[in-house]
């Protein structure tokens, strides 16, 4: 078995693992890098599958992060549709499927996340899909013939996305929510009501309190059995009920995890040379009361910085804001820091009708809010959160009043 050396390997080809590569070059780094990842795809967003790309609006080659010259010019070893099977880290090795071994000085785990998978019979009849990479979009676009009828089961930003795509597209579309709201895992009810709303009024059948009993069909899908023994019809599936972190390698390595790969603020493991980023690291937030895992663009962004930071020997905490936005027909949420164990919720404006936003409070300290097509609140509030602010609530809930005049009060 060959055994090559490299200052870096970055486990991963997805966002956070190219914001890593792409960073160190950034600052000058000029050992070996190498990144590897399962994916056939040069690294790409994920946010646009569900949304732009899936409707047809936005081509592939808009996806990638950086054209395909930009990493061999920079020296930049990329290994794709191949896996990291095992990490030895006494050793400092890691072996790949194609049979090879990287030895490192620095180790960067960029594993992500996989599809939760929906634990009902019939879900593996061909017509049901799930939505994490390039290729499940494709998937779905092939599947999508005029005129088809399509469920989403999960009512989470994803399944949300892909409903309003699919009606953009003209398709009948039915949502399926296990809970009593959408986004309940992400938002306040102020905030899911108005989707639920908002996808109603567009077309969708949304049906909350509702649990899969069964995904039916012969020899592909033809509909999805509800608790209630109801048949919705279906030719295509869409499954969007969250992700599971890829964290197998890192634990099998004896490396702690938890809902993830445990990390300290500075994104390193429980070994100095392994550091974990991006959706898969269960990291301590101070924007939080505990420690979590983020789902987003922001979150491995800014992690492979501070990856960046601990491998130069430059190292900062990690302690950026954290943000995250959907886009659903007319409609942009934008959201500023973690609406988590809220006391108080301010509006601004009025829920009936975008624009608005929806301040969160705790113990009068502003930690959070939703913006909804205002990103005015949205910039101004990224500011206001950061700071740790306590605004005048007469003011804060007076959409005449800029967000952007609170920040004169420190907490
Ligand atoms: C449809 C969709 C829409 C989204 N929309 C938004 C949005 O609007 N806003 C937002 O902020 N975020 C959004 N997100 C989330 C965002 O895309 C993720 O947070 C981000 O991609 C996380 O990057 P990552 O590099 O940590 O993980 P990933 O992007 O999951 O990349 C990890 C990569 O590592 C590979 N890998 C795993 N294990 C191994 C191994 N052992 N060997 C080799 N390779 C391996 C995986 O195959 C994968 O390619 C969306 C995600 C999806 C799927």
């Amino acid at each position: 078995m060959a055994t090559v050396e490299r200052d870096v390997l970055i486990v991963g080809a997805g966002h956070a693992a190219a914001m890593a590569a792409v960073g160190l070059r950034q600052k000058g780094f000029a050992g070996s890098i190498a990144m590897v990842g399962e994916e056939a795809a040069l690294p790409y967003e994920r946010p646009p599958l569900s949304k732009a790309y899936l409707a047809g609006t936005l081509e592939a080659q808009r996806l990638y992060l950086r054209k395909a010259e930009f990493w061999q010019e920079r020296a930049i070893d990329v290994r794709l549709s191949t896996r990291v099977t095992g990490l030895d880290p006494q050793a400092r090795t890691a072996t790949l499927s194609t049979g090879e071994a990287i030895r490192y000085t620095w180790c960067i785990l960029a594993t992500g996340g996989r599809v939760r998978p929906l634990p009902c019979p019939g879900a593996d009849l061909p017509g049901v899909h799930y939505l994490r990479t390039l290729e499940d979009v494709d998937g779905i676009r092939a599947s999508l013939k005029p005129g088809a009828r399509l469920a989403v089961i999960g009512g989470g930003y994803i399944g949300l996305e892909v409903a309003a795509s699919a009606r953009k597209l003209g398709h009948e579309v039915t949502l399926i929510e296990a809970l009593d709201r959408v986004l309940a895992r992400v938002t306040s009810p102020v905030v899911s009501r108005f989707f639920e709303a908002k996808h109603r009024a567009e077309g969708v059948d949304v049906r909350l309190n509702t649990a899969v009993a069964a995904i039916v069909g012969e020899t592909a899908v033809t509909g999805v059995q509800l608790g209630s023994g109801e048949v919705i019809p279906a030719d295509v599936v869409v499954v969007g009920i969250g992700i599971l972190p890829n964290s197998e390698l890192a634990q099998e390595a004896g490396l702690p995890c938890d809902n993830g790969i445990v990390v300290d603020a500075f994104c390193r493991t429980a070994d100095p040379a392994i550091l974990a980023i991006g959706d898969v690291a269960r990291h301590p937030n101070r924007f939080a009361p505990g420690a979590l895992r983020l789902e987003s663009v922001q979150n491995a962004v800014d992690q492979a910085k501070t990856a960046v930071g601990v491998i130069l020997g430059t190292p900062e905490p990690y302690a950026d804001l954290p943000w995250f936005w959907s886009d659903q027909y007319d409609i942009k949420l934008q959201t500023a820091g973690l609406a988590i164990d809220y006391d108080e919720i301010i509006v601004r404006g009025s829920p009936e009708a975008a624009p608005f936003s929806v301040c969160y409070l705790r113990q009068g300290k502003l930690i959070a809010l939703d913006c909804i097509n205002s990103i005015k609140d949205f910039m101004a509030g990224k500011k206001l959160v950061a700071a740790g602010l306590e605004p005048d609530r007469t003011l804060l809930c007076d959409p005449d009043h800029a967000l952007k005049d609170l920040m004169t009060a420190p907490a």
